[in-house]
């Protein structure tokens, strides 16, 4: 028997979950439903509840447009990723893999821990301006808590093989899930061939829109096909939040200008007392 068959259904695991609503969020004082449109959309986020109120008036929110002539990091970033098998799940929000434990990145010095990726459509970062059809969200998280994301740019072009097993097993229902212990992915796989990245310092992109979040935006964009964009698309179609004002912030190119970001995050930050 093809173990790439035994494919098995995880089950339902958010009870009445609209599409529309996304309640993902960790603690009671923060399930407050939110959205990418309407009445709960991006743009009211930070009046549903005080646990948002970042995303209104977080000086560092993500994402960003990125001016294509921004400075580029090429090093402080190395990726240890090792193949994983398949876990995803559709959470109503997006689809994510989940990453067994044991591939990392180093960056500016800190080991972070893949923990999970995602999509969006359209992308949520920008370059001069412009979405790519996708954008691949790479999640990680340190020892001590901290976040890391690396974003990778997806625009329509020829098929690529390492996203295949991905968008050939999307559950079509918010809150289904798919354990294929036969089918590896590689994460390393789904990164561009350069490794020059832009790197600012912003938040997660969906509420509570918590901010200290080391951002990387790889620059080269990755090729998938536009069947490929469409099985995501058939899921779930903007669900991006738009870009975001990018204040006093620069790009970082050392690890000395990442510390002196952090320390004005505390000084400027309008929504603390
Ligand atoms: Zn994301």
């Amino acid at each position: 028997m093809l173990r790439s068959f035994m494919v098995r259904t995880v089950g339902l695991v958010l009870h009445g979950l609209l599409l529309i609503n996304c309640t993902r969020i960790a603690t009671a004082r923060e399930r407050v439903p939110w959205s990418y449109h309407g009445d709960t959309g991006p743009a009211l986020w930070g009046q549903l509840c005080p646990a948002y109120a970042l995303s209104a008036c977080g000086l560092e929110q993500s994402p960003i447009d990125i001016p294509s002539d921004a400075p580029l990091n090429h090093t402080n970033l190395s990726f240890a990723y090792v193949p994983a098998p398949l876990a995803i799940i559709n959470s109503g929000c997006t689809i994510q893999v989940n990453y067994a434990p044991g591939s990392t990145i180093t960056l500016d010095g800190t080991s972070y821990t893949l923990v999970q990726f995602h999509f969006h459509h359209r992308s949520e970062h920008t370059v001069d301006g412009q979405h790519s059809a996708l954008e691949l969200h790479l999640v990680h998280k340190s020892a001590t808590g901290a976040l890391a994301v690396v974003g990778v740019l997806l625009e329509e072009g020829a098929e690529h093989a390492a996203y295949a097993p991905i968008f050939q097993h999307i559950p079509s229902q918010p809150g289904a899930a798919i354990s294929a212990p036969a089918i590896n992915i590689d994460a390393a796989a789904l990164l561009p061939a350069s490794r020059a990245y832009w790197h600012y310092n912003g938040s997660l992109t969906t509420p509570p829109c918590t901010e200290g979040v080391s951002w990387v935006v790889m620059r080269e964009p990755v090729q998938i096909s536009a069947s490929q964009i469409a099985a995501f698309t058939a899921a779930y179609q903007n669900n991006e939040r738009p870009v975001q004002a990018m204040n006093h912030r620069r790009f970082i190119t050392t690890p000395s200008m990442l510390i002196a970001t952090m320390q004005s995050i505390k000084a400027k930050r309008l929504c603390e007392p």
